[in-house]
């Protein structure tokens, strides 16, 4: 099976298990597991902030995030289908007590304009907006980029209006690569940053959030109260030390695939659109011969696994579990179908 559900589905590798196995681990809740504090420290210096803390879960990170950020009966402003509010469990009402300014954005990305009007006003019937969220890539926006200019707009109106500035960084590595941004830049922009371990980079579990010294001191206490404080958690922190070192520069490689798919799906008459691919994520429209559901059915009998996201699209991520011999064999399946 050739499985392109998602990019969580990839399985350690033979030097990630070793990097695991030879972890020093400690007691992380008292602050002793050295590849745990190392693993922090990593991401923290990668986009020059000052601290980390990692976690099992990109849920768990973005939470942290926006209960850092809001206070009960304030509002967060992102985008309508943006993770922290499809994918959470409804988590910013459950854990912060904010409600949400959903805004409809260009595959996944808001502009600055639309997150300026979306700020209420100072006027006490109106919830005091908080919080400005951005999720970069964006996964429904089918693996899309956010334009640097525009993140640096949005930052503007943030700082005018007081508004704190988190990015949903799932992939943002993905992004990183795929525009030849410089990290650092990101670290000097946000206020915090959720990294996934566990996506394209091939970590079984965790997540890392990073920001100032003060926030993540705060996490800190979040977490626990969330239930994500670990013990000897270093074997999972080892290979995430692992992942950044080996698996960043090669989400190259899944992008090129991606865009051969890309290319071989569209050619399809049951393809009416594909959206641009910009990274690892493929979503195509189909309208046709098959209903999306069936279409994930055949392809399952003929050993690749895809998923429909809803009636008329599936998706299709790339990852490291996916070599060109694997990119060609899909090839020959589409071509069929
Ligand atoms: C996967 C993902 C997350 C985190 O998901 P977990 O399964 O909780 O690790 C957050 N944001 C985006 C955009 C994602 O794709």
């Amino acid at each position: 099976m050739i499985d392109l559900r998602s990019d969580t589905v990839t399985k350690p590798t033979e030097g990630m298990l070793q990097a695991m196995f030879s972890a020093p681990v400690g007691d992380d809740v008292f602050g002793e597991d050295p590849t745990i504090n190392q693993l922090e420290q990593m991401v923290a210096d990668m986009f020059g902030m000052e601290a980390g803390i990692f976690c099992p879960s990109g849920t768990m990170t973005n939470q942290i995030a926006i209960k850092l950020h809001t206070q009960p009966g304030d509002e967060v402003i992102c985008e309508q289908f943006s993770h922290i509010y499809q994918y959470e469990g409804g988590g910013i009402a459950y854990n912060s007590g904010c409600s949400v300014r959903l805004l409809i954005g260009d595959r996944g990305r808001l502009t600055a304009d639309q997150v300026e009007e979306a700020i209420n006003p100072d006027d006490v019937h109106k919830p005091h907006t908080s919080l400005v969220s951005l999720e970069n890539t964006c996964n429904r926006g089918g693996g899309s980029c956010y334009d640097w200019k525009e993140m640096e707009a949005i930052k503007e109106i943030c700082l005018r209006h007081g508004l704190s500035y988190h990015i949903d960084g799932a992939r943002l590595f993905n992004a990183i690569v795929a525009k030849q941004e410089n990290p650092l830049k990101y670290g000097a922009m946000f206020d915090t940053i959720s990294i996934c371990l566990s996506k394209g980079l091939g970590t079984p579990v965790g997540s890392v959030l990073i920001g100032s010294k003060a926030h993540i001191k705060k996490a800190r206490r979040i977490r626990k109260v969330f239930g994500g404080g670990m013990r000897q958690a270093g074997y999972l922190a080892a290979a995430g030390i692992y992942a950044l070192e080996h698996n960043v520069e090669r989400l190259n490689e899944d992008h090129t695939h991606a865009q051969i798919l890309a290319a071989a799906l569209a050619e399809k008459d049951f393809v009416s659109e594909v959206l641009p691919v910009e990274t690892n994520i493929i979503i195509a429209q189909i309208n046709g011969r098959y209903t999306a559901s069936e279409l994930v059915k055949k392809m399952k009998e003929e050993g690749v696994m895809v998923m429909h996201i809803s009636t008329n699209q599936i998706r299709l991520v790339l990852h490291l579990g996916i070599s060109i011999e694997s990119v060609n064999n899909i090839i020959k399946v589409i071509s069929d179908l």
